[in-house]
C-alpha cells in the first residue's frame, strides 16, 4: 500500500475514498493556545490548524476521518483541550478524493 497519511487501509471507489476511523476525539477549542504541538504529534495527520481563532485569538485544531484514537495529541497538549475516543467498531467515512492530502 501507498503511504497515505491519515488514511488506514483506504478504499477507493468512483470520486470518493473510504477512511476508516478507529477512534475520535473532542477537542476543547475555547482553551486551546495554538501552540500547534498536537498536529506533528498525531502519527496518522489527521488534526489540521483551523484558519479561524478562539475567543483569546488562537488557531486551534480541526479534525479529520482517520483518527484512531491513539491518544498522543490528549499527551502532548499542554492545556487539556483533547478527550480520546476508541469505537468499538471502526467508522467508515467516503470523502472527495481530491480533498485527501497525499504526503
Ligand atoms: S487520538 Fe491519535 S490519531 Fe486521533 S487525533 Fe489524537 S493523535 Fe491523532
Ligand atoms: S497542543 Fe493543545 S494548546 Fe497546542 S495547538 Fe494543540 S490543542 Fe491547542
Amino acid at each position: 500500500m501507498s503511504e497515505h497519511k491519515g488514511i488506514s487501509e483506504p478504499s477507493i471507489s468512483g470520486t470518493t475514498i473510504d477512511i476508516k476511523s478507529r477512534g475520535t476525539v473532542t477537542i476543547d477549542a475555547a482553551h486551546c493556545k495554538g501552540c500547534d504541538l498536537c498536529i506533528p504529534a498525531c502519527p496518522p495527520g489527521v488534526l489540521a490548524m483551523s484558519t479561524e481563532v478562539n475567543h483569546m485569538g488562537y488557531r486551534f485544531p480541526q479534525l479529520s476521518p482517520g483518527c484512531t484514537g491513539c491518544g498522543a495529541c490528549l499527551y502532548v497538549c499542554p492545556d487539556f483541550v483533547f478527550e480520546v475516543y476508541r469505537y468499538e467498531q471502526p467508522v467508515i467515512t467516503a470523502v472527495p478524493k481530491e480533498s485527501v492530502a497525499i504526503r
